[in-house]
C-alpha cells in the first residue's frame, strides 16, 4: 500500500490540478467515521458534502447496491423502468411537485431547470422570456450556464464569455428584485440557505416575498435544493418551513447517499415546457442510482431524519453558543438550519481548521473564516458534544 507522501505525488502527476485538497487520504469510512492510509479515525463532520448523510458504508445501501446490480444496472432512458417510476412517484410524494427529471449532478439538475424555465415561457406561456434572476453569494454549480447563474464572481474568473440571459441581485432586497424582474424575466433561483455562500439562512418575509413577487409577475420561482434537500435542514425539503411552493425546484448531493445522482423536480404546469426530445442524459436515471435513492428516502422517512436533523442541530447551535459565550471575541456567529450549521469565526479561520483536523475533525472552511457542518443525519448528540469540546480547546488557544 502506499504512503501518503507518494500518493499524493502519483495525484499531482496524473489529476488534474483543479482541487486544493486537505492534507490527507481517506482509505475507508463506516458510519459517521472516515480512516485514513494508517488505519487513523476521523470524526466526519462534512459527509463528502452533504451526500452521505446515512453514514457510509450503511449496510442497507450496499444490500440495494447488490441487489439491484444483480437485476439490472443500466440500459437508457429509451426504456420504461419500474425503478425510475418508483423513485419519481416517492419523490413528488414528499413535495408539492408532480414530475421528475432525473440526471447525474446538481449542476446538471440546475440546467435542467434553467432549460425547462426558458422553454415554458416560449412554448407554454408564449412569452420570449430567457432571463434567470440569481442572488449574490449563490451557488448553482461549474457548468457553464450554472456559472452564469452564481452569483460569486470567483467561480467563472478566466471562461468568459458565460451564456447571456442571467442576473444577479443582492440577497435579501426586495426592491431590487421588484426592480430585476422584467418582461425578459423567466424565473427567479435561489438557495434557501446558501451553502458554499458561507451557510446564510435567506429570511423568511424576504423568500415569501420573492415568491409573491413571481406570483404577480408571471415568472417562475426556483429553488435549488441541492445541498439543503432531503432532510438536511430540519424539514424534508428546506423550502417546506415557510411553506414556499415552487414551480421547479432541484435536488443532488445526498440523493443516493454516494451514487451520482440529480433531479430535478417540476409541476404539472412547469413540467409542459417539456417534450420528447427537448432534454435528455445518457447516464441519468439508471436502474441502480434510481434503486437506492429509492431506498435512502425509505430510510430518511422510517427514521424521521428530518426531525432528527432539527433537533440534534437545535441541540448542536446551543452547544455552539455556550462555546462562543465561554471565548469572547473568537466566534462572530453561529447559525444555520438543521444539520446545516455555520460557526462564523472572528479570528483567522485556517488556524483552527487545522488544529481541529489534528485532533480528528473533518469539516470545511468557507470563505476563509465559516466551519461549515454539514455531518451526516446519523451524527450522534455525543459526537458533536465531542467537537463542541475540541473547538473549545482549539479556541482558548488562538
Ligand atoms: C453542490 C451544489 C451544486 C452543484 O452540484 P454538483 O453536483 O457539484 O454539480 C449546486 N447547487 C448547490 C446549492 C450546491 O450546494
Amino acid at each position: 500500500m502506499m504512503n501518503f507522501a507518494e500518493l499524493k505525488a502519483k495525484d499531482s502527476k496524473y489529476i488534474c490540478n483543479t482541487y486544493g485538497r486537505y492534507p490527507l487520504a481517506i482509505a475507508r469510512g463506516e458510519g459517521c467515521r472516515i480512516y485514513d492510509l494508517e488505519g487513523r479515525e476521523y470524526l466526519d463532520l462534512l459527509a463528502g458534502i452533504a451526500v452521505v448523510n446515512l453514514g457510509h458504508a450503511r449496510p442497507e445501501i450496499l444490500e440495494t447496491i447488490t441487489e439491484q446490480y444483480k437485476k439490472l444496472g443500466h440500459v437508457s432512458n429509451l426504456f420504461y423502468q419500474e425503478e425510475g417510476a418508483d423513485l419519481a412517484q416517492r419523490l413528488t410524494a414528499t413535495s408539492g411537485a408532480d414530475k421528475a427529471f432525473f440526471c447525474n449532478s446538481g449542476a446538471e439538475a440546475n440546467e435542467a431547470a434553467i432549460k425547462l424555465a426558458r422553454r415554458y415561457m416560449r412554448t407554454v406561456a408564449g412569452r420570449d422570456a430567457y432571463e434567470i434572476i440569481t442572488l449574490e453569494g449563490s451557488f448553482h454549480g461549474r457548468t457553464m450556464g450554472t456559472l452564469a447563474a452564481t452569483g460569486q464572481a470567483v467561480f467563472s474568473q478566466h471562461f468568459q464569455p458565460l451564456p447571456e440571459g442571467f442576473r444577479t441581485v443582492p440577497s435579501g432586497d426586495l426592491d431590487a428584485m421588484a426592480e430585476a424582474i422584467g418582461p425578459k424575466t423567466a424565473a427567479v433561483l435561489l438557495e434557501v440557505v446558501q451553502g458554499e455562500g458561507g451557510v446564510l439562512p435567506l429570511a423568511d418575509d424576504y423568500l415569501l416575498g420573492v415568491e409573491k413577487l413571481c406570483r404577480e409577475r408571471d415568472v417562475l420561482f426556483m429553488v435549488d435544493e441541492v445541498q439543503t434537500g432531503l432532510c438536511r435542514t430540519g424539514t424534508f425539503w428546506a423550502h417546506q418551513r415557510m411553506n414556499l411552493a415552487p414551480d421547479i425546484f432541484t435536488a443532488a448531493k445526498p440523493l443516493a447517499n454516494g451514487l451520482p445522482m440529480g433531479a430535478m423536480l417540476a409541476t404539472e404546469e412547469a413540467a409542459r415546457g417539456f417534450e420528447p426530445g427537448s432534454h435528455a442524459t445518457t447516464f441519468g436515471a439508471s436502474a441502480l442510482v434510481c434503486a437506492v435513492a429509492s431506498r435512502v428516502l425509505q430510510i430518511m422517512q422510517r427514521d424521521e431524519l428530518a426531525e432528527r436533523a432539527e433537533k440534534v442541530g437545535n441541540a448542536a447551535q446551543d452547544l455552539f453558543r455556550q462555546v462562543q459565550a465561554a471565548h469572547p471575541g473568537k466566534i462572530a456567529e453561529v447559525r444555520g438550519r438543521g444539520l446545516m450549521l455555520g460557526i462564523e469565526l472572528a479570528v483567522p479561520g485556517q488556524p483552527v481548521w487545522d488544529a481541529l483536523l489534528d485532533k480528528g475533525f473533518i469539516l470545511n472552511l468557507a470563505k476563509g473564516k465559516v466551519l461549515r457542518l454539514l455531518p451526516p443525519l446519523v451524527i450522534e448528540q455525543a459526537d458533536l458534544e465531542r467537537f463542541g469540546e475540541a473547538l473549545s480547546d482549539v479556541l482558548a488557544a488562538q
